[in-house]
Parts: structure tokens; C-alpha cells; sequence
């Protein structure tokens, strides 16, 4: 092999060996960004029941609208924001608790928190056919902690009417209690430690003003009436009280 020819041998590895390392940079590239963006994509969940199975309590074009668009919303704004931001490739739990109380974040907050209360809201309901009956763990605390569990829809009735504008009446569980509170805009009890949330409603006009119009107390007497899931709740408070 002459050295003109070795050079170019050379070369051709070298060259190979470029074009390999460089290839197979730019597919790393490639793949940690697309896997960057993949890793922290937030979906839609689907609803956990028929879209007419609210009626009418809530209805399907109500259901059409707050999860297709404004549920949906959520989830694509937050998606543009993530993308290089510190929260990229984080749960949405994660998110919501590393992003509350900083106004910095308050855009990513906004949006994680209510796509994950708009989650939870539909997990808190149930198909209007289905009886409605609070499994017996659960419904001795209620009876503990409110009295009864009339009770207890009142004090969930007085949050979601007291919340003045948009936000999320609540029942959760600390240390073993059950208590009633509300939330304004996207605010959660998920950040709050020690607290597990179990049902909400969602009191944001969106909720019900297809339905309902201006009377926000029908469309929460009719979920606390006919719609609220309470073998979740009771579930989460077993979970959280084992
Ligand atoms: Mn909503």
C-alpha cells in the first residue's frame, strides 16, 4: 500500500468513523430530544364512563366541551411548555407540587393543576344509573366526622357555593379525618401535605352553565345527589388511612 494510498484508507476509515459518530450523534440528538419531549408529554385520559352516562346531571355536550376543549386545553398548553423547562419528563403529580406557589411557574402550575383536577373531577363521578352508596369504611367516618352524611353533602354544598368565582369544592382526608374545603382557579389540595383528596366538583362556570346556566346550587345539589363516585373516595381513604 503506497502512502497516498494509505492516507486515503485512512481517510476512509476516518471518514467512516466521522460519519458513524456523527450519525450517531445526531441520533442521540435526535432521540434525547424526541425522548425528552416523549418522556414529558402529557395525554388526555379518556372520561371513565360514557359521555351520556352524567345526563343530566351534566350532559354530553357539556362533557364535549369541558373535557374535549377545555380538559384538553390544558393538557396542549402545558405540553408547549414543558419542553426545556426543569419540569420536562416529570409525572403531572410531580409537577403540580414542584410548580405550586411560584409565580415564576405560575402558567406551568395553572395548567398541570388543572389538568390533574379535571382528572380527579371525573374519577368523583359517576354514571346517574348507578346507585349511589358510600361503602361502609368510609361511611362511618362520615358519620364521625360530619354527623351524618346529609351532613356532610351540606358542607360540600356550602364550600362549592361559598367559592366565589372559579374553583373546587373538596372532601379530602388528614390524619385519618375527613374534612371539606375548597379551592379558587387551579388551586388542589394535592400540594397540602398530609392531605388526600377523595371527591371534588368542579364549580368553574364551564361545569354546568350549559346545563344549569347561572344555578350553580342545582347542578352541585344534583352531583352531591346523583352523581358523586363514592367507592372511589373510599378507596383513596383506604388507601391513605392503611
Ligand atoms: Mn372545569
Amino acid at each position: 500500500m503506497s502512502a497516498n494510498q494509505m492516507t486515503r484508507h485512512q481517510m476512509g476509515l476516518s471518514r467512516r468513523a466521522f460519519v458513524t459518530v456523527a450519525a450517531g450523534a445526531a441520533a442521540s440528538l435526535t432521540a434525547a430530544q424526541q425522548g425528552g419531549a416523549a418522556a414529558a408529554a402529557i395525554t388526555l385520559p379518556p372520561l371513565p364512563f360514557p359521555s351520556d352516562a352524567l345526563a343530566p346531571v351534566v350532559s354530553a355536550q357539556t362533557l364535549s366541551f369541558h373535557h374535549g376543549k377545555h380538559h384538553q386545553g390544558y393538557v396542549n398548553t402545558l405540553n408547549k411548555l414543558l419542553p426545556g423547562s426543569k419540569f420536562a419528563g416529570l409525572t403531572l403529580e410531580a409537577i403540580v407540587r414542584q410548580s405550586a406557589g411560584s409565580a415564576e411557574h405560575a402558567a406551568v402550575f395553572n395548567n398541570a393543576a388543572q389538568i390533574w383536577n379535571h382528572t380527579f373531577y371525573w374519577k368523583s363521578l359517576k354514571p346517574v344509573a348507578v346507585a349511589q352508596t358510600v361503602p361502609a369504611p368510609l361511611a362511618a367516618a362520615v358519620t364521625r366526622c360530619f354527623g351524618s352524611l346529609d351532613a356532610c353533602k351540606q358542607a360540600m354544598s356550602d364550600a362549592a357555593l361559598k367559592q366565589f368565582g372559579s374553583g373546587w369544592a373538596w372532601l379530602v382526608a388528614e390524619r385519618g379525618a375527613l374534612k371539606v374545603v375548597k379551592t379558587p382557579n387551579a388551586e388542589t389540595p394535592l400540594t397540602q401535605v398530609g392531605v388526600t383528596p377523595l371527591l371534588t366538583i368542579d364549580v368553574w362556570e364551564h361545569a354546568y352553565y350549559l346545563d344549569w346556566q347561572n344555578r350553580r346550587a342545582d347542578y352541585v345539589k344534583a352531583v352531591l345527589d346523583q352523581a358523586l363516585n363514592w367507592p372511589f373516595a373510599a378507596e383513596r381513604f383506604a388507601a391513605a388511612t392503611a
